[in-house]
């Protein structure tokens, strides 16, 4: 398969963000997008670069009733040798594919849809920030295209990827954030779909993080669906607890998302010599470390923000302050770590960079 190209003149392409430090995240995007077509019979066919813009779907599309999606993050980065960076992209693609087991959605071809995505960042390359903490996103995203309103699986999809250029997460910048332990809802359930990136666990997440969001606090800490003790993720990122001399993280027991930031931190800090478990954490015990001095850090990870530090986890009306409330060193550590490793500053052990030159 070849990629065909419908590029914009340059008269038509829009004026790129003029301040870099008000990006914000996934609020702009480039001029182009990558869309490749399934038909059953057919398979996925006709890859082609063309101008950004709405998608015509038929009102009884199977993904506006059903929610049969998946969906990738990842980012690329100008690196201080001048070409362009991915961060294990291949780690995307795999889990890409997983979450379309998963949806019962076919197989795409991973090496193909790499190549595509680095083709559209290539064209793209002049909307990629340079700022510190900047970056350009990449969504890939698959979507059930057949116009039918019983509930099956499509016999039509469509594989987009659209990109755009993003400022730091979340609005206070790396500095410690609060967060909110829920206890009524669930992210998700042992067998359901919490270790897949599909939108129905972004739709059943809403309710708790409004909650969370109006009474002061950035992210909802989810506890498991049975017992509502066994702490799981934070919002939309994996969560770390470092308690004396060990990190602790959720095992990958079906309701955790595998987040390829929460492997390169297990990677890199057992790197360092340090002490990772991935095994069950109670909140109970995260509260009684917290009481007993032993609680040193707590941290969010994910892509678009690579670690978020917690410095304050309500629960049940009482807020606890993570060690003393500031970024933990272990934090700032990994951050650096892995923000130098994506910009080629400092050596990369694991061979976690690709490049697009
Ligand atoms: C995407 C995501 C993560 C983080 O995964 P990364 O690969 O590190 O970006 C964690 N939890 C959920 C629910 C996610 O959707």
């Amino acid at each position: 398969m070849e990629v065909r190209k419908e590029l914009l003149p340059a008269e038509k392409r829009q004026a790129k963000p003029s301040d870099e430090n008000a990006l914000g995240f996934g609020q702009i995007f480039t001029d182009h997008m990558l869309k490749i077509d399934y038909h059953d019979g057919q398979g996925w066919h006709n890859p082609r670069i063309v101008p950004y813009g709405p998608l015509e779907l038929d009102p009884a599309a199977l993904v506006l009733h059903y929610g049969q999606e998946v969906f990738e993050g990842l980012k690329a980065y100008w690196g201080v040798d001048g070409d362009i960076h991915l961060f294990r992209p291949q780690a995307n693609m795999e889990r890409m594919l997983k979450s379309c087991a998963r949806l019962c959605i076919p197989e795409f071809p991973r090496d193909f849809l790499l190549e595509a995505i680095m083709e559209l960042v290539k064209i793209e390359q002049e909307w990629i920030p340079r700022s510190p903490g900047t970056s350009l996103y990449i969504r890939p995203t698959i979507i059930a295209t057949e116009a039918c309103l019983g509930v099956k699986v499509s016999s039509e999809y469509l594989l987009y990827v659209i990109v755009g250029p993003v400022g730091a997460y979340y609005a206070e910048g790396f500095s410690p954030t609060k967060i909110y332990v829920e206890e009524k809802y669930i992210r998700a359930a042992p067998g359901g779909l919490g270790e897949v990136k599909t939108s129905a666990n972004y739709a059943a997440s809403l309710l708790a993080a409004e909650k969370a969001h109006h009474a002061g606090y950035t992210q909802v800490l989810w506890l498991d669906a049975c017992d509502k003790k066994t702490i799981e993720e934070v919002g939309t990122s994996n969560a770390f607890f470092c308690i004396g001399d060990e990190l602790i993280t959720a095992p990958l027991d079906g309701s955790i998302l595998p987040g390829v930031t929460r492997d390169s931190v297990i990677q890199l800090a057992r790197h360092w010599g340090i002490t990772v478990n991935e095994r069950r954490i109670t909140i109970d015990e995260v509260i009684a470390a917290q009481a007993n001095g032993t609680l040193k850090e707590a941290f969010a990870t994910g892509t678009a923000a690579v670690i978020s530090p917690v410095g304050t986890i309500a629960y049940q009306g009482a807020e606890h302050q993570v060690g003393d409330g500031q970024v933990g060193e272990l934090s700032k550590k990994l951050y650096d770590e892995i923000v130098g490793i994506q910009l080629g500053q400092r050596p990369d052990p694991f061979g976690w960079v690709v490049r697009i030159s």
